[in-house]
């Protein structure tokens, strides 16, 4: 089940660009049971709603309804997203 997704980081010639956006989005998934996770929430960055609640820390995640919301944005601005999975 996918709860979120969150944007990678923008990487240029094997540097991060913390400013910039890079418009890659990997799932937010139910952290496995027995996983080693941070226990940390992990909160939209928009409306602060709780995506889970352990493996937290995350700066970019967006619960289900602000990514849509997101996304409509950006293709609107003329930016498609790209899903990468993990
Ligand atoms: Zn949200």
């Amino acid at each position: 089940m996918i709860l979120g997704y969150q944007e990678e980081l923008l990487e240029v010639n094997g540097e991060y660009d913390y400013h910039s956006r890079s418009y890659h989005f990997t799932p937010i998934k139910e952290t496995p049971r027995g996983a080693i996770a941070t226990a940390a929430m992990m909160l939209c960055k928009e409306c602060r709603t709780v995506i889970k609640s352990m493996g937290g820390g995350g700066t970019r995640c967006y619960c289900l309804k602000c990514y849509d919301a997101l996304k409509l944005f950006d293709f609107a601005e003329g930016h498609t997203h790209t899903i990468l999975e993990n």
